[in-house]
């Protein structure tokens, strides 16, 4: 093929590739347009995920009639003048291309008015071709219809993930903006049902409330913080409340969400030793400096900056968090309440990351992985790697003598042939879970409380709570909706009386991974595995003799004692045989 210079509209697809890759990043643009306009309301309605409709009006400055159809040129845009500018931004845009780039991708249409003009006018755009232009009658502000998106682009409409996945990175997106901008209304409505509002107040404990239930929110701890050229505040979680991954750690540059993770591994540290091995925390944290210490312009969809001076960032937000941490502790109630559940001891930080000392040096390795905790990992013999060989054969296991427990996390026993070390959480999931399974009122009994516990949760938490309600019901919880968003929890399973049951509770919309959907691929096995993982005894929990025995009692009684619900082994054994060549008394092979 010779060279040649595409058509605009081929050209202009391929930029619009970089700005719009989702539904969610049509919100975002449109967004962060409405927000630059000054609106202090925002309304946003969503249909099919955003493939059918996506619909933005705010009640901004809007776009004078003479400018309409400039505003959706490539390049166009009424916040930057030069190249100096670039290094002063203090608007969300600045790029010119969020209109052009929707509007080359779907059909779209936008009426805005302005304060000093009497009529509106409204503008079309179809797969980059501009349609007309009219006056109308309308409100001062902007409104902005996109249908049909990717209509043109099949290709972009094959990579969408199921509508609830896009669903859930709409619903996430909008509460990031409405947390950043606490002055703002903001509305949501997806699929006619409204799945997000603010009222705009001012106060972002409102909003936490909101997105993640006031449950959680009343955990956060607040962080205040300024120095010189720097400030960071906003919510982070106490060593109580951690997550499985990263996901929940939210970082804010002078009011734009951005991601960077060596912020988020600068966070991390700021926990040092307070965390379990493979728990995250939680955080929300808006950092402002002066618009020339950072440069925005390293990203087609502004989700990364650069800072100019990371370092002093860095320690700044590390010191920031460490102090609220500190101010904060002892954390109130942790403990005492949960059981079996608790989930951070200061005896277990310590055994966990032994290597580690002070606050200040490197993370431990283990720390940096978003895989399975290493406390869950198959300890090996010496340094070798682990062989499967140690672990017994299939069939059942019987006849072992409780020996005692180790580092608070496994117990040994001794069985017909050998040692055997059992991990103490992997077991009773396990226990818990063969229990749960048994659909029977008898073998597996509710336990009804004298007061039901209210459960107060987001909205999009609630909704897939709501959809597993009847298999909740199925295996002895008895949940009833109570008004919209909270659940009262009248009676669980009489064999997670010593649970929390929030913790039980929240297992099940906690923690999801990118591209799991929880509402459908939920089955009976997955749901239970989930509630036993966070209901189980945690490792770093020293058990009394008694409470040791039973547990490798109902393990023995196990139809499959040798691995947990997620398929890792709950018992390592160790043979004479393999001892002895260990030792040396017969030759290694
Ligand atoms: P950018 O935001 O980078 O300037 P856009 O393509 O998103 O580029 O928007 C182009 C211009 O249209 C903006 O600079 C702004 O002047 C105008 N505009 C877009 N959306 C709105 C809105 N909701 N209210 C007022 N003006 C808007
Ligand atoms: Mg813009």
């Amino acid at each position: 093929m010779s060279i040649h210079i595409l058509p605009v509209q081929v050209a202009s697809q391929i930029a619009a590739g970089e700005v719009v890759e989702r539904p969610a990043s049509v919100v975002k643009e449109l967004l962060e347009n409405s927000l630059d306009a000054s609106a202090n309301f925002i309304n946003i309605e969503i249909q099919d995920a955003g493939r059918q409709l996506i619909e933005i009006s705010d009640n901004g400055s809007g776009i004078a009639s003479s400018e309409l159809a400039l505003a959706i040129e490539r390049h166009a845009t009424s916040k930057l003048v030069d190249a100096q500018d670039l290094f002063n931004i203090k608007t969300l845009g600045f790029r010119g291309e969020a209109l052009a780039s929707i509007g080359s991708v779907s059909r779209m249409s936008i009426t805005s008015r302005t304060a000093d003009s009497q009529v509106g006018a409204r503008c079309q755009v179809d797969a980059g071709h501009f349609l007309h232009i009219e006056p109308v009658g309308a409100p001062v502000g902007t409104l902005v219809r996109v249908e049909n998106l990717f209509y043109n682009v099949p290709a972009r409409l094959k990579f969408l993930k199921h509508p609830n996945t896009e669903r859930r990175h709409i619903d996430h997106l909008v509460s990031l903006y409405a947390l950043a901008y606490p002055k703002v209304r903001f509305h949501l409505k997806q699929e006619a049902r409204i799945a997000f509002q603010t009222s705009g107040n001012g106060d972002r404990r409102e909003v936490l409330v909101e997105l993640y239930g006031a449950e959680i929110a009343r955990q956060l701890l607040e962080v205040i913080a300024e120095e010189p050229g720097l400030q960071v505040h906003g919510f982070i979680s106490s060593p109580a409340l951690t997550r499985s991954n990263r996901r929940e750690i939210h970082f804010f540059v002078n009011g734009r969400p951005i991601q960077d993770s060596s912020l988020s591994a600068a966070l991390i540290k700021a926990y040092h030793t307070l965390l379990m091995v493979g728990r995250y925390p939680q955080a929300i944290l808006f950092i402002e400096l002066s618009p020339e210490s950072v440069d925005v312009n390293v990203h087609p969809a502004k989700a990364e900056i650069r800072f100019r001076e990371s370092e002093r960032v860095f320690s700044g937000v590390q010191r920031a968090v460490r102090r609220a941490l500190l101010a904060h502790s002892p954390v109130p109630g942790f403990g005492d309440t949960l059981r079996w559940s608790a989930q951070y001891s200061p005896q277990h930080a310590e055994y966990v990351s032994p290597q580690s000392s002070d606050f200040g040096h490197d993370i431990p390795k283990s720390w940096e992985h978003d895989q399975f905790p290493a406390n869950d990992e198959i300890p090996s013999l010496s340094h070798e790697p682990y062989r499967p060989s140690t672990i017994i054969p299939e069939g059942g296991v019987s006849l072992l003598r409780l020996i005692g427990q180790i580092a608070n996390t496994y117990l040994i026993a001794e069985g017909p042939d050998g040692l055997y070390l059992i991990d103490q959480h992997a077991a009773h999931e396990r226990i818990l879970f063969e229990k749960l399974s048994i659909f029977d009122e008898q073998t597996n009994p509710s336990q009804a409380f004298l007061q039901p516990i209210m459960l107060e949760l987001s909205s999009a938490n609630a909704r897939i709570i709501e959809e597993q309600l009847p298999l909740l019901a199925k295996i002895g919880f008895q949940i009833e909706a109570f008004g919209p968003n909270t659940f009262l929890i009248r009676a669980i399973p009489a064999l997670l009386k010593d649970v929390d049951p929030h913790v039980a509770i929240l297992a099940l919309v906690e923690d999801f991974e990118e591209d799991e959907t929880p509402l459908k691929s939920f089955n009976e096995e997955r749901l239970i595995a989930r509630i036993c993982k966070r209901s189980a005894i945690k490792g770093g929990q020293a058990l009394s003799a008694q409470e040791q025995q039973a547990l490798l009692t109902d393990l023995e009684a196990c139809q499959s004692p040798r691995t947990c619900p997620h398929g890792r082994p709950t018992m390592i054994h160790l043979s004479v045989d393999l001892l002895e060549r260990q030792f040396g008394r017969r030759g290694a092979r």
